[in-house]
This record gives structure tokens, C-alpha cells and sequence, in this order.
């Protein structure tokens, strides 16, 4: 089954277009019986999303957890309240946060918070930029194994990386990816994967893709790419563009 998550990241403006766009995903997405998809909002708009997603089948996540449940830390998200809500899945690690500051010890810390709550984790790593010696292997590989320090392998099922080179990310991305580039890394995070918790462990954890993927190269990366889903950016705000990228997903399964 593969996954299509979408990351909305601070768009829309309004919850009126948030419900808006939800409530047409939810009409354009009815027949689908395999694809799995989750929808990280804004966490301002989680509870009336969730409220109106009903019992379709999509699934609300956030963007960002603290690594705390509770505390002095203004304008947080904590994975309590995300779970609280009905929320079940939460991105961390996104590049956007990474460039704020964000660690790789701070987001195993906020990995390790989220797991414990029971929400599933969409973990995000990719590198900066290609360069002709592959120095970008050992980047993904070193933010891999440190975002993923201490992470208890009895847990693995709530785990999903998604692979987003950031040159490939949002509306600066210089072009997407090759389904082949996403190949080759995937490869190696499958690798790396298998190191911490055995071969059968790591064949289960999903590997997306997400970088300016759309409607037009959903299929070369789901196919030709073997990637176990998308994560989705812009298009995931069109809800005709990326309910086309779920329709693509379901028949592929
Ligand atoms: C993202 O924000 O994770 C992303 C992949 O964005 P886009 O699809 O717009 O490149």
C-alpha cells in the first residue's frame, strides 16, 4: 500500500480554505480503496479538520512536535496535544525546521517524544546539495543514524522516512529529483535501516519521496523509483492535483 502524505506547511491563509480544500480531497478521493493518506496541517487547524474529515479515510498528522509534553515553551506544539486531538501522524525533521536551527540531536530527542505517545513519525532527511564526489551519501547517512539515536526498535511500525533532497523542496527547488536518484538513496537508507534493526524490520519501514512531486512524475517514482509513497508539498494544496497523485498511488497499491 503506498502512502501520500501531504504537508501543507503554513498555507492556507484561512480555516475557511483549509475545510474548503479538505472537503474537496474528501469528494475527489472517494473511490479509493488502497492509498493511504495523510494530511499534516497547520496545528491551528487540526481539530476542525479532523472533525471534518469524519470517517474517511484520510488521516490528520502535524508538522512539528515539541520534545516535551508540557512546559514553559511558548507557542510549542507537544505530542500530547496532537494526539489529544486525534491527530496521527506528525512530520519531524523537516529541512524548513532544520534550516531554523533544528539539530539532528534535537530531532531525535522530538522523534522519541512522539513515538512514546504512540503517534507515528514522518521523518524527513535529505542533503543540501549534489556534488560530483557524493559527499550527499554521508550526509543523508549521518543525519539518518543521528536523527534516529536511541530509537526503540519494538516501535518501528510508527516509522516512515521520507527522502526530500532539499534542492528539490518548494518553490525554489532548482527541479525534482530522478525517480533513479531516489532509488539510489533509498538503497542506502535501506541499508542503514537494516544496521539498526535487522533486515525484516527495515523492509517494512516505507521510504517516500518528497520534492516537487506532482501529478505528472507521481508514477515514475512510485514505479520506476520504487518509492513506498510521496511526501507532497505544493500539490498537496491543489485537491484535484494531489487527489490525481492519490488516484495514481491506489492503482499502483
Ligand atoms: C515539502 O514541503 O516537504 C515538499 C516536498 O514541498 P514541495 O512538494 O512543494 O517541493
Amino acid at each position: 500500500m503506498k502512502i501520500i502524505a501531504g504537508n501543507w506547511k503554513m498555507y492556507p491563509q484561512t480555516l475557511k480554505e483549509a475545510k474548503h480544500i479538505l472537503a474537496s480531497l474528501k469528494k475527489n478521493t472517494r473511490s479509493v480503496k488502497h492509498a493511504k493518506i495523510i494530511l499534516c496541517v497547520p496545528s491551528l487547524f487540526l481539530a476542525p479538520l479532523i472533525t471534518l474529515k469524519g470517517t474517511s479515510r484520510i488521516m490528520i498528522g502535524g508538522q512539528d512536535a515539541h520534545a516535551e509534553n508540557e512546559g514553559a515553551h511558548t507557542g510549542e506544539t507537544s505530542p500530547s496535544a496532537l494526539l489529544s486531538l486525534g491527530a496521527t501522524h506528525v512530520i519531524l525533521g523537516h529541512s524548513e525546521r532544520r534550516a531554523g536551527g533544528e539539530t539532528d540531536a534535537i530531532v531525535a530527542a522530538k522523534v522519541q517524544a512522539a513515538i512514546k505517545k504512540k503517534l507515528s513519525v514522518i521523518l524527513c532527511v535529505g542533503e543540501k546539495k549534489r556534488d560530483e564526489s557524493g559527499a550527499y551519501f554521508g550526509e543523508v547517512s549521518n543525519q539518518l543514524r543521528d536523527s534516529l539515536l536511541g530509537f526503540p526498535k519494538t516501535e518501528a511500525k510508527r516509522l516512515v522516512i521520507a527522502y526530500e533532497p532539499i534542492w528539490a523542496i518548494g518553490a525554489k527547488a532548482v527541479r525534482a529529483a530522478e525517480p533513479t536518484d531516489f532509488h539510489e538513496m533509498s538503497i542506502l537508507i535501506r541499508r542503514h535501516l537494516a544496521e539498526y534493526f535487522g533486515k525484516k524490520i527495515a523492509f517494512s519501514i516505507p521510504i517516500l519521496y518528497g520534492g516537487s512531486a506532482d501529478e505528472r512524475n507521481a508514477e515514475a517514482f512510485l514505479k520506476d523509483g520504487g518509492a513506498d509513497g510521496l511526501l507532497v508539498g505544493r500539490a498537496s494544496l491543489d485537491p484535484e492535483k494531489f487527489a490525481a497523485i492519490i488516484r495514481i498511488a491506489d492503482r499502483i497499491r
